[in-house]
């Protein structure tokens, strides 16, 4: 190890690993820099919108911004900072790195293929500039993308399957410790502060984010702790409930790297072991899913399967990095669409008619975040009800979900749709109504994101038009002006889908 720090820097290119723990690229990044005896030159590249389609949306910068803040503190804390800058990463990156004179540039490989794009484009700029490229696979993900494939090499698209396998290949690592100190920045360090980029992480609509969320690698172990504590124990039940807070809500946190799948992989192990446990028997199927089972176990084993999809989303969109704006079915390209403006602005509104609709899009626009269920229940509505394209619903999530992943959501989207892998089968069409009375049984759901429809009686919430008017009229719902009619007559509107996509079935 060099006994004196030059000014000459390694450079961190920290973009969604937003975090001290667990981050082989942090610490790889430490280790050159002691024993080169050079500074350390953490930085992220802050993207304009414009540069390409999937630039994270307005409700991504809003945590993003909050997220590098909280980063930019911990560094400090370790006696280092985070530099912000703005353009197009690979470019950006190697001109520090050559103003620098740095040696090395350190990063976690992308996972998007975008990310895979600007990965190759900084090597490229790195060798032309004769620095070191150290590309550190992913942390973030149980096991690489593409790691996990059939017996004649192909991938998976089957979920199952997948799953069974992954969970074959063994348990992920034991999570990284953060480095007890860090070396310091160069001083002074150049760039931009963060104040610069404050202004685009503000979008309109996100006033209230502040109250549901604390980005950042502390935020994020603080909600897992409580999760682990509390809802956990009922997760397998309670998570298809979006009237219940039952799932953990980690998705944010885990979409930017404050915390890695396989820390919460490990904290789920710790919770059962505590408990007398067992982990294998939570994860192998059928176990998961046994009804007697006990609920931690059980739950456990429901939690981790989830990670799972998380993997399977990327395993997808690696093998198939056309699909977030293209059917992964080819025939579904010719899908006889609508285009009905009026129709999609209720949509986004929350203003279809169909409460829990409307519910799961208002708690979007107001919270930067919507519950698995309802995900799925406005999704289907969007694509079969109203039959209008699920890459308009993706495109609006991308830019309200302060967790908008592109492989999960392409997965998400791609399902609803019945245009994906293992995705819904085209004629489940979810009855808005029936599921609502499903899974907001007591209507909290709806009375929390539709006010306007709160006292109307339990019987009539979750279809107010059906409501005698003397109901109606004691709640002080007038329909068609308080709150909307029914945008379509969802019997109807089966038909109408079942139809189009009986005609691309049969092509
Ligand atoms: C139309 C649609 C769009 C979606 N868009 C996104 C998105 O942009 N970003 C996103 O993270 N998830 C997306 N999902 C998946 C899922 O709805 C969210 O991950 C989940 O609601 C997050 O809540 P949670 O953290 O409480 O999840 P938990 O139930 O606590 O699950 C733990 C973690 O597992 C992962 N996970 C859970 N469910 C899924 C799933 N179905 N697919 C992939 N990963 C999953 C998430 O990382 C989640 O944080 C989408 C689903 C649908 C149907």
């Amino acid at each position: 190890m060099a006994d004196e720090v030059t000014t000459t820097p390694i450079v961190l290119w920290l973009r969604r690993d937003l975090r001290l723990g667990d981050n082989p690229a942090m610490l790889a990044a430490v280790r050159q820099a002691r024993e080169r005896g050079a500074t350390l030159l953490p930085v992220h590249v802050w993207e304009p919108r414009s540069r390409r389609a999937w630039a994270p949306g307005g409700a991504a910068r809003w945590w993003l911004w909050r997220s590098l803040a909280s980063l930019d503190d911990d560094l400090r804390r370790l006696g280092s900072r985070l530099l912000v800058e703005r353009g197009d990463p690979a470019e950006v990156v190697a001109a520090l790195a050559r103003q620098a004179a740095a040696p090395a540039v350190v990063w976690s490989a992308g996972l998007d293929p975008d990310e895979t794009v600007d990965d190759g484009a900084l090597r490229s700029a790195l060798a032309a500039a004769d620095i070191e490229a150290v590309v550190i696979p992913q942390a973030n993900l149980l096991a690489a993308p593409l790691a996990t494939r059939t017996r004649d090499g192909r991938p998976y698209s089957v979920f199952t399957p997948f799953w069974r396998a992954r969970l074959a290949a063994g348990a992920p690592d034991e999570p990284l410790p953060a480095p007890a100190a860090l070396p310091p920045a160069p001083d002074p360090p150049p760039g931009l502060g963060l104040a610069a980029f404050e202004a685009e992480a503000a979008p309109p609509w996100s006033a209230g984010f502040g109250e549901v969320w604390r980005p950042g690698e502390r935020g994020a172990h603080v909600l897992l702790e409580s999760f682990l504590s509390g809802p956990l124990a009922h997760y397998a039940t309670d998570r298809d409930r979006p009237d219940l807070d039952g799932s953990s809500q980690l998705s944010p946190h885990l979409h930017w790297g404050e915390l890695t799948a396989r820390q919460v992989w490990h904290a789920v192990e710790g919770t059962l072991s505590e408990a007398g446990l067992d982990l294998e028997a939570a994860i192998r199927p059928p176990n998961w899913d046994e009804e007697q089972a006990p609920g931690l176990r059980r739950s456990s084993g429901a939690v981790l399967r989830q990670l799972g999809w998380r993997e399977f989303a990327h395993h997808l969109l690696a093998a198939f990095p056309h699909t977030p704006a293209e059917p992964l079915h080819e025939r579904f390209a010719a899908f006889p669409w609508r285009d009905d403006p009026a129709a999609l602005e209720a949509w986004r509104r929350g203003r279809t008619g169909f409460p829990v609709v409307d519910a799961a899009m208002r708690q979007l626009w107001t919270s930067g975040w919507m519950h698995n269920r309802a995900r799925l229940l406005a999704g289907s509505f969007l694509v079969k009800d109203l039959l209008l394209p699920w890459q308009e619903g993706a495109a609006w999530f991308w830019d309200t979900l302060v967790d908008a992943d592109l492989a999960n959501n392409t997965l998400g989207w791609q399902w609803v749709a019945g245009c994906g892998a293992d995705a819904a089968p085209y004629f489940r069409v979810f009855n808005p109504v029936t599921q609502g009375r499903r899974f907001d049984p007591d209507g909290a759901y709806v009375r929390r994101w539709v006010p306007e429809l709160a006292g109307l009686d339990t019987r009539h919430l979750h279809a107010p038009w059906l409501a005698p008017a003397e109901a109606l009229a004691d709640a002080g719902v007038t329909l068609g002006e308080t709150y909307p009619e029914p945008i379509v007559e969802h019997g109807e509107a089966r038909l109408r889908a079942l139809a189009a996509y009986e005609a691309v079935r049969t092509r």
